[in-house]
Parts: C-alpha cells; sequence; structure tokens
C-alpha cells in the first residue's frame, strides 16, 4: 500500500466516524463554554463595558442553557 492509499483510508475513516457521531445518535458536542451545564459565571477585564468588566451569569448564551452545542 502506498502513501497515497493509507491518505484516502484515513480520510474515509475519519469521514465515517465523523457522520457516525453525527447522525447515528452518538454523543452531541459538549458546550465548551460552559462545559456542559448550562449555565455560565463568568468574569473578566473589559474596557469597552461600563465600569471596565464584562459579567455573565446564568443561563450559557451559547448553548442557550442547554449544555451542549
Ligand atoms: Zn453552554
Amino acid at each position: 500500500m502506498d502513501l497515497a492509499s493509507v491518505l484516502i483510508l484515513l480520510i474515509v475513516m475519519g469521514a465515517a466516524a465523523f457522520f457516525i457521531t453525527r447522525f447515528m445518535g452518538g454523543p452531541r458536542l459538549i458546550c465548551t463554554r460552559c462545559d456542559g451545564t448550562g449555565h455560565v459565571d463568568e468574569k473578566w477585564a473589559d474596557p469597552s463595558k461600563p465600569g471596565g468588566w464584562h459579567k455573565l451569569e446564568g443561563k450559557c448564551p451559547k448553548c442557550k442553557g442547554k449544555g451542549k452545542v
């Protein structure tokens, strides 16, 4: 088996794994912002906001509280 065949095989396997997890009821991606909890508690310096702080507590705006995206 030459290098091109190995690469094609890897791509096919990667695509198959992607579609299996996507369409066969595999685990969905957990929200990276709230780590799957659906709730966020964020505070960091943000000079563009009044008071100089960005604050966010409660429902995660990225996944809308579901914990998954
Ligand atoms: Zn989230």
